[in-house]
């Protein structure tokens, strides 16, 4: 195929290339796969959000799931006996697609034979074969239910298949109908709130009730609508005769009280022997940062920049042979101190915080540990740090700028 016959609107989609994904937390790393326009599949139990991903535990730290219900007070964009016949549709559908999906769980599961112990679960993938038996379901809702399904399968898995003492778990009407987190909106104006998502093909938006007795419920609402919670799934259920709107939300957690509770200073000096040691009120030495590597890396570059120097003497050119790989190495060698001090400042903050530590008494008047170490780089990173921790830093000696240390050794 030339150029010319090529469709270069459309990018070539890369279902199996794997890209590393990067908690912004704690930077783990996952491969993963890319989904077909090209955004790295989310790994399980990780999540995204504001184009981040955060592993399981850095979000579970920052945030934790609440979940709450209001019922709908009136259609907007439609009558009721308009919204009621959407609802039935969508309710038959999840129902029967709820129990098609217990019947093929159990049905492609094992079977109890003399065995003492019960077999793992086969893995059983539904998604295909229930987006053509339910066409009318969205992709989405289709991928929550089979989620939910699972869930429920194997949670009575034992009892049903080994013990017999469960019978099979049956849906019935109404099923709840689940909307995805990047499904439904909410908006929050006037003390009125409307939420929009799309059922049976049209966007709908509907308002919901308000009135002192949802205060609490109606207050999660707004930090949605605001952007501070972060939404997740939604079910549209019946309850009685009202018809509720069920959203999940993590919300941020509150910070200000871990900063409040803070005491003591930790004393940080630069040392000979080592590049950081801390020490508490009784002068005891309780956290060290070595970084014998440092001096590893400082010395081979120190020692090949002079080895380039030698060869200098000796060419016959005004830029020599090897300026490109000088300049390479040069480059590498800031690039791996910079790292260096981020990497030390961070260790250094995360410790000053788990301890619960107010103040951070720092002083780097001894270098001799490495001399061509970027001192003021360090400093200046750890009280960026220091701050974003809520920590405050106070300096032994000035901060004399000097831009030269920066520079290559
Ligand atoms: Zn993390």
């Amino acid at each position: 195929m030339t150029n010319g016959q090529r469709d270069t609107s459309k990018p070539l989609p890369a279902p199996s290339a794997a890209a590393p994904v990067v908690c912004a937390g704690c930077t783990a790393t996952r491969d993963v796969k890319s989904t077909l326009n090209g955004i790295p599949r989310t790994p399980s139990g990780w999540k995204r959000h504001a184009d981040c991903y955060y592993c399981s535990s850095c979000w579970g730290r920052a945030y934790l799931l609440r979940t709450i219900a209001l019922p709908i007070a009136s259609p907007l964009d439609c009558t009721w006996d308009e919204l009621n016949a959407l609802l039935r549709q969508a309710w038959q559908l999840t129902t029967s697609a709820c129990n098609w999906m217990m019947t093929e769980l159990y049905a492609r599961d094992v079977r109890r034979t003399g065995a003492e112990e019960m077999p793992p679960m086969p893995s059983v993938y539904l998604y295909p074969e229930l987006r053509q038996r339910f066409p009318d379901l969205p992709s989405s809702t289709v991928a929550t239910l089979e989620r939910a399904c699972q869930r429920k399968y194997r949670a009575v898995r034992y009892r049903v298949l080994w013990t017999s003492g469960a019978a099979l778990p049956n849906y019935r009407y109404p099923a709840p109908f689940p909307v995805p987190a990047q499904g439904w909106q909410v908006e929050c104006q006037d003390g009125v709130t409307v939420i929009s998502l799309r059922l049976g093909g049209q966007r709908l938006r509907l308002r919901l009730k308000g009135g002192p007795q949802f205060r609490l419920q109606l207050r999660l609402a707004a930090l949605i609508a605001s952007g501070e919670a972060v939404p997740g799934e939604a079910y549209l259920r019946q309850e009685g005769s009202a018809i509720l709107f069920s959203m999940a939300a993590w919300l941020p957690r509150q910070q200000p009280a871990a900063v409040r509770d803070r005491t003591g200073v930790l004393t940080v000096a630069t040392r000979r022997d080592c590049l950081l040691t801390a020490s508490n009120a009784r002068k005891e030495a309780i956290w060290i940062y070595n970084a014998d590597h440092l001096r590893r890396w400082q010395a081979a570059h120190a020692r090949q920049l002079q080895r380039w120097s030698e060869d200098h003497k000796y060419e016959q050119r005004p830029v020599p042979a090897f300026a490109a790989r000088r300049e390479a190495a040069v480059r590498k060698y800031r690039h791996r101190m910079e790292s260096a001090c981020h990497e030390i400042a961070a260790q250094l903050a995360g410790y000053a915080s788990r301890r619960r530590y107010a103040t951070v008494r720092y002083d780097d008047s001894e270098r001799g540990f490495c001399e061509q170490f970027p001192w003021f780089r360090l400093r200046s990173m750890i009280a960026e740090k220091m701050d974003a921790a809520g920590i405050a830093l106070e300096l032994a000696q000035p901060a004399v700028n000097q831009p030269d240390e920066e520079g290559q050794p």
